[in-house]
Order: C-alpha cells, then structure tokens, then sequence
C-alpha cells in the first residue's frame, strides 16, 4: 500500500537529510512511527501524502506513484485517498466544526458531499464527543477536542490510508484509549491501512509493528 524506496529529501537550504532506503507499509497494516523530535517523522508522512515531493527515490501509495504527479493530480490524490491527520491540526479558525469536517468536500471534485456524508460527518463527531459543539467555532474549543475534529475530518472520506501524526498527542489519558480505539475501530472497518506517529509507548502493542527513526537517522553528517 505505502513503498518508499531510495528516498532522500532536504529543505532548501538546510542540512537536515531524510534518507530511507527501503520501507514499506502493506494493505491494512497498522504500523507506529517512533523516534526523537526532529528526526523527520513529520516530514516522512508529508512525503507520503505528497504535500513534499523527494530529490531523489520514490514514493508510491494507493496505486500512484505519488511522487510523480502533478501538483494538482496530487492535491487530489491526497484529499480523496489519504486521511491525514495534522500534528498541529491544520484547522481553519473561521469555521464550525461541522464545516471543518466537511472542508475537504468544498475543495475538491474528487468528493462528492452527499446527504449521506453530512450524516456520516455528524455519527462521526457524536461518536468522538463532539456532538453538542457541531456549530462551535473551532477558535472556542481545547487542543483535545480540536485534535477530535482533525480526526473526524480525516476519517469522514473513509480514506484508504490514514496518516496520523501524534493524533493522542493532546488527549487525556481516558480520551485517548476511547479515541484511539474509535480511531482503530475506523481504520479496521474500512480496510484502510493506518501510519501512525506517536510519543505513547504504551500504545504501541496495539500495532502490528513499530518502525524507529533512529533507524534512518544519517550518521557522521553525510
Ligand atoms: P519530527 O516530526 O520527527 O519531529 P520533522 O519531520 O518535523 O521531525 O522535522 C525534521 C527536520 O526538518 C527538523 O530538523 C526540522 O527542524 C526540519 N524541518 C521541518 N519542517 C521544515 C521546513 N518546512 N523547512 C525547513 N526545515 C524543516
Ligand atoms: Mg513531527
């Protein structure tokens, strides 16, 4: 489902390098993304939703090879296959929640916004407890239940990868086995294959694998 391959990336004039020679992710894995702060977890993901384009080597998700699209073909090959859901929520503060979950149908014709959705959009945000703020600007909600939305929005599409970037990050311990378990409930239900960056290592046996970025680290400044 996810194959990256030879792969480095850079920003513009930096030095950070992200070199991943081999890494895959099969049909309906669920697989956990660990590794120290700036390693470039955040930066992998993006690469896979091909908000970043890699130098060198190749992404290929979903039946695309992501990397050689076009910008627009990728923009829709993000917003109808891949679920992602932001580390810093990637919210737009003019909108209710509701609006902000349905955003990605405003966005693209690659989603159609049926009565079905809207419905779907609102089980989804009852489900994560979210259903008596539908109207609320996102601006007057906590980080949790921000983080909520973020997910309802990632999943509404019913995606077939999701990208979860320490999505229990801001969740107290009792939401976070609830969300989590909605999350994988989700994911499972869907046969969708899930990529998920987290700091929790008691969530970890949840997973079928873990992959460490120390592994990928690139030593001695090359
Ligand atoms: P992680 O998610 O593992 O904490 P990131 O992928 O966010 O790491 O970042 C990897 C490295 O790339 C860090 O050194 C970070 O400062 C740098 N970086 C991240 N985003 C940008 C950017 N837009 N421009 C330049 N450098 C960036
Ligand atoms: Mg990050």
């Amino acid at each position: 489902m996810i194959r990256v391959r030879s792969l480095e990336f850079r920003y513009p004039g930096t030095d950070f390098l992200l070199r991943i020679p081999d890494f895959q992710v099969g049909t309906r894995e669920m697989v956990a993304v660990i590794g120290p702060s700036g390693s470039g977890k955040t930066t992998l993901l993006n690469l896979v939703a091909g908000i970043l384009v890699p130098e060198q080597g190749s992404v290929h998700c979903a039946d695309s090879e992501v990397s050689t699209l076009s910008d627009a073909a990728r923009r829709d090959f993000r917003i109808s296959r891949i679920g992602f859901v932001f580390q810093d929520f990637e919210l737009l503060d003019y909108l209710n929640v509701l609006d902000n979950v349905l955003h990605p149908y405003r966005i693209t014709g690659a989603l159609k916004l049926t009565p079905r959705i809207r419905e779907r959009a609102r089980d989804l945000l009852q489900q994560m407890g979210l259903g008596d703020k539908i109207q609320r600007g996102v601006e007057r909600l906590s980080q949790g239940e921000k983080q909520r939305v973020a997910i309802c929005r990632a999943l509404l599409p019913s995606p077939q990868i999701v990208l979860a970037d320490e999505a229990t990050g801001n969740l107290d311990p009792r939401n976070k086995g609830h969300i989590l378990d909605l999350l994988f409930e989700a994911v499972q239900a869907h046969g969708s294959t899930l990529l998920a960056v987290t700091h929790d290592h008691e969530l970890l046996p949840r997973f079928d694998r873990t992959v460490d970025f120390n592994d990928f680290l690139v030593k001695d400044g090359l």
